[in-house]
């Protein structure tokens, strides 16, 4: 294969990106992982940006013992860790604008004295009432939270101007249909679902919200996006990673709660839906929740030949020997937890009938790599079977989403030297190359949504609901059949189970590759 790199001219660059109006940002778990690896750094980085208002100011807040200055200093090293070396100047200016309140989640003494403390902080830095709660505790916290801030009056639903406060969740939101629909009974008696902001880091990807722009700002691509053109679509999130030191959560949600039911079917929706009628966030979400509505209903029967879950035993990824799964700290030695899915879905609709895709997302394989592949049909007739060319190669079209962000897709075209001479070329585009650098991190992208207001992003209550219906039959089919696992060797591309669910249909998964 050969490539062929193109060009972005920079004047033809349309750029439409808001500066947040001024904010109070309170988190919740403030000492925890999320926030010192994802958040910290991510708010800096929009700061540098100037893409904050001078007028903000971040509250940590949890039961960890940290004053004002404390914290600042944590908040300090998180930042450098995540970003890099920072001006010292620069670094103090944004951690000016910190503070922390320590309490216990279960006591409303802590939601007062929050109240009191944003009273004050409010008319320091002249914000104006608009805030954030971003929950980064684990989920068991969110209910107990939720009503916290609301017997300190901090959640006014219903009242004039409420969307000015806003509750950002974090994933998981369930860990199935009926932990979910009660979590949002909780969350929706204290906030407006226009409060409510779930997060799926995923959709805050470049990327990701690239399927956006490529599908519906461009008229070639739309007329052959259906079940005439395309043969199949492959949805892939490979890890290389293992659990890491998130054994303890992941042991009881699995690759299905943790990676399929949010970030693998979110893709899905933004490649296989309708075109919406505006970029907005109601728009947007109408046609994503319709997608999801659209998936042929699982039942039992099905689960079993068209799922496949497995669980890595020990091996080898990236020259380095790595500990089975079940060997893992904070997983259980006998664990039937699964770290690998994939699956065949079928979208009913007139788009998409009896095409199917083909999903899968697994922790410990031999790279990582996310990327959406759509293969096209063959084409059907080849006219240079006489040359030896009966059976060309399908074109396919790949968004990477990462660790190489891009665009590729593959042809066929003569190659110089004798009269029939074919090969296939892959025309890539690469952000890195072209935009230079890394994209910016999704949760720049999301936190800044959230203060502008912009729900298009995030996960609304239906869209909960329909990709929980969908895969209860799944839950339920392993949880009845717990043998349902196979093992596989850390650091392998893929195992013969999850070969046969594409392979008996004659296709192939693609190899887990840089583009
Ligand atoms: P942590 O386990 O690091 O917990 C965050 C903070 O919550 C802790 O520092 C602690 O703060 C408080 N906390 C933890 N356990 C308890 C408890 N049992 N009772 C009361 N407080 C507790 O979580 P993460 O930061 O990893 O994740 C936070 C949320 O974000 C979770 O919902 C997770 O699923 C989600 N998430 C995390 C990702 C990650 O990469 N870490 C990725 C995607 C989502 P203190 O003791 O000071 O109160």
């Amino acid at each position: 294969m050969s490539d062929i790199c193109p060009t972005i001219l920079p004047q033809e660059i349309a750029c439409a990106e808001a500066n947040a109006p001024p904010c109070g940002i309170v988190v919740f778990g403030a000492s925890g992982d999320l926030v010192r690896r994802k958040l910290l750094g991510s708010v800096f980085e929009l700061f540098r940006r100037g893409l904050l208002s001078e007028n903000f100011y971040i509250v940590g807040c949890g039961r960890s013992n940290f004053s004002d200055e404390q914290y600042r200093t944590d908040v300090g090293n998180a930042v450098s860790e995540s970003v890099g070396d920072v001006p010292p100047e620069l670094l103090r200016s944004f951690t000016d604008k910190i503070y922390y309140i320590v309490g216990d989640y279960e006591q409303e003494s802590f939601y007062k004295s929050i109240a009191a403390r944003l009273t004050k902080l409010n008319k320091v830095h002249n914000v104006g009432g608009r805030r954030i709660f971003y929950m980064a505790v684990p989920p068991l916290l969110y209910g107990t939270i939720v009503k916290g801030l609301d017997s300190a009056g901090l959640s006014c639903p219903g009242l004039p101007g409420c969307e000015q406060i806003r509750l950002v969740v974090e994933k998981p939101f369930g860990a199935d249909l009926k932990s979910s629909d009660e979590l949002n009974k909780i969350i929706q008696k204290h906030f407006a679902e226009r409060q409510i902001y779930r997060i799926d880091h995923y959709l805050g990807k470049e990327t990701v919200q690239n399927i956006l722009m490529f599908r519906f700002a461009n008229t070639i691509f739309e007329p052959v996006w259906n079940r005439n053109f395309i043969d199949h679509i492959q949805i892939t999130i490979a890890e290389s990673a293992g659990v890491e030191h998130r054994g303890g959560y992941y042991d009881k949600a699995g690759a299905l709660r943790d990676m399929f039911q949010n970030h693998i079917l979110g893709m899905l929706a933004f490649v296989a839906m309708e075109p919406p009628v505006s970029f907005d966030a109601d728009s947007v979400r109408d046609e994503k929740v319709k997608l999801l509505q659209c998936i042929r209903p699982l039942t039992e029967q099905s689960v079993n030949t068209d799922f496949v879950r497995g669980q890595y035993a020990a091996g080898e990824v990236d020259g380095k020997n790595v500990v089975g799964y079940r060997n893992e700290p904070k997983v259980d030695a006998s664990s039937a937890t699964e770290t690998y899915v994939a699956a065949r879905l079928f979208v009913d609709n007139w788009r998409w009938q009896d095409v199917p895709f083909y999903l899968r997302t697994g922790k410990r394989l031999a790279r990582k790599n996310t990327e959406i592949a759509i293969t096209f049909k063959k084409v059907p007739h080849s006219m240079f079977v006489s040359a030896g060319l009966g059976d060309l190669p399908a074109n396919t079209l790949v968004i990477h989403i990462q660790p190489e962000e891009g665009i590729l897709l593959s042809f066929q075209a003569k190659r110089p030297g004798s009269k029939v001479c074919m090969g296939t070329l892959r025309m890539r585009f690469s952000y890195a190359e072209v935009f230079g650098g890394e994209p910016p991190e999704a949760y720049q992208r999301l936190l800044l949504d959230c203060m502008l207001g912009d729900q298009t992003l995030f996960t609304r209550q239906d869209d909960v609901e329909v990709s929980w219906t969908l895969l209860e039959p799944v839950l339920r089919a392993w949880a009845n059949k717990p043998s349902m696992l196979y093992e596989y060797k850390a650091g392998s591309e893929s195992f013969p189970q999850a070969d046969r669910l594409i392979k008996s249909e004659g296709r192939t998964w693609r190899p887990l590759r840089e583009i």
